[in-house]
């Protein structure tokens, strides 16, 4: 017997689901009244567009990517990360001929090989928005203002909000001279990684999580001293709008994030109480992108959120997480000559729009209630051999313990009644 699951998944059981569902409803109701669009895009993709939309220099391509070769040997990988596959869609499907900016939105699993660890997963899922088309600081506002405003909903509190400017490829050429000026004495002191990196993506040395490079780049110059007017203003008009919106921030000239193709607007949200991995969203601006991937000059601005992270902030917050959904009303037959009354009780009472269920293993009138009582349900239809003959059946409130008779013809109407539906 296969008994175990593959390091870094997990099984979301019903309990729990009920929590996820809670979290995928509020998600879908905000990109609702924000006017995003849904889009679902395949589980895999061609290789090549992970490497070329995400970055070949990042750990996710260099060493993250579950990618194998399928049977027509092609090379496939399940996808890393959401913006990539929606620039691609995006632009397969002519998104682009329509009227812009394009909003989107999408919910999903995601796949990094990654060391697991309490919050890391190798499969994990994400909640992501995306604007394509504008250039507009508004929308990089928007899309920011959009995070807060969904964790609030959750009721999720002291966050950090960490904002920055990584520039345009002009600031960041400038950058990156800078950081290999500034690190190249210290070099081999360095971690193997960022000597590495020091050539190739200098940027990336900032974010190491090794603590040597971390002592090491302490004065080093960061995105912000870079900044050409244009990205300055852009950055400026972010915060201006941020400000007017009311939602505080942390100017943060460290985050770069892994990823290549951003442009100016970059964000990470940290909860502090959940541990090493205290991620719980990020994204930025990614004028570069749809470029990269063979399409026009397009700018996009956009941000994928942890569901398992939010999951865990709101349990340790102690937010309210529903744990379990229970049925409203349970069928119970006092003996076997009821059971086919049952039944047809039980599907009148689904098309009234209720919740029901009933014992199938053959159980005793009390264990049925004991039943009924565990899965927490509000009122139980009993249908006793004397009620039946009078042609109804006694409706008992599981909380107060007080008892009905109604005739059965009428009951699942008076029921929903009773439910308060
Ligand atoms: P990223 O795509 O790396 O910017 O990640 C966006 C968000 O996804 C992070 O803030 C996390 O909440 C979540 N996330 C990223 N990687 C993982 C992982 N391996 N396991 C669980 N959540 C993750």
């Amino acid at each position: 017997m296969i008994t175990t699951r593959p390091r870094g998944t997990a099984d979301v059981l019903p309990g729990d689901a009920a929590g996820w569902r809670f979290v995928e409803d509020a998600f879908r109701r905000i990109c609702r009244e924000y006017n995003y669009g849904e889009i679902r895009t395949p589980v895999f993709e061609h290789t090549e567009l992970f490497e070329r939309g995400v970055g070949d220099t990042t750990d996710i391509v260099e060493k993250e990517m579950y990618t194998f070769r399928d049977k027509g040997d092609r090379s496939i990988t399940l996808r890393p990360e959401g913006t990539a596959p929606v620039v691609r869609a995006y632009l397969e499907n002519g998104l682009n001929a329509g009227p812009q900016p394009v909003k989107l939105y999408y919910t999903g699993p995601m796949f990094r090989y990654d060391r697991p660890q309490a919050g890391r997963y190798r499969q994990f899922h994400q909640l992501g928005a995306e604007v394509l088309g504008s250039n507009d600081p508004a929308v990089d506002a928007e899309i920011i203002a959009m995070v807060m405003d969904f964790y609030g909903r959750l009721g999720i509190a002291g966050l950090d909000l960490h904002i920055n400017s990584v520039g345009c490829p002009r600031c960041r050429a400038e950058l990156r001279l800078k950081l290999q000026d500034f690190f190249r004495p210290v070099q081999d002191k360095l971690c193997v990684n960022c000597r590495g990196r020091l050539a190739k993506n200098p940027l990336r040395v900032l974010d190491c999580k090794e603590e040597r490079c971390g002592a090491l780049s302490g004065g080093a110059p960061t995105t912000l001293d870079c900044l050409c007017p244009d990205c300055e203003a852009h950055f400026s008009r972010v915060k201006g709008c941020l400000d007017g919106l009311g939602i505080p921030y942390i100017v943060n000239g460290r985050l770069v994030r892994g990823l290549d193709y951003y442009t100016n607007t970059a964000f990470e949200v940290m909860a502090p109480d959940i541990g090493a991995q205290s991620s719980i969203g990020g994204g930025g601006r990614y004028n570069g992108l749809v470029e990269a991937l063979g399409g026009p000059s397009t700018p996009g601005v956009g941000y994928a959120l942890g569901v398992e992270r939010i999951i865990l902030a709101m349990e340790r917050q102690g937010a309210p997480v529903p744990s379990r959904i229970r049925p409203d009303v349970f069928v119970a037959a006092a003996d076997p000559s009821g059971e086919e009354k049952a039944l047809g009780i039980l599907f009148a009472l689904r098309s009234e729009g209720l919740s029901a269920d009933k014992d199938y293993l053959g159980r005793s009138l009390k264990a049925q209630m004991k039943l009924a009582g565990r899965a927490g349900c509000r009122l139980v239809v009993i249908l006793g051999g004397d009620e039946l003959k009078r042609g109804s059946a006694a409706v008992r409130d599981m909380a107060g313990g007080s008892q009905v008779e109604l005739p059965l013809e009428a009951l699942p109407r008076e029921v929903r009644k009773l439910i308060g539906r």
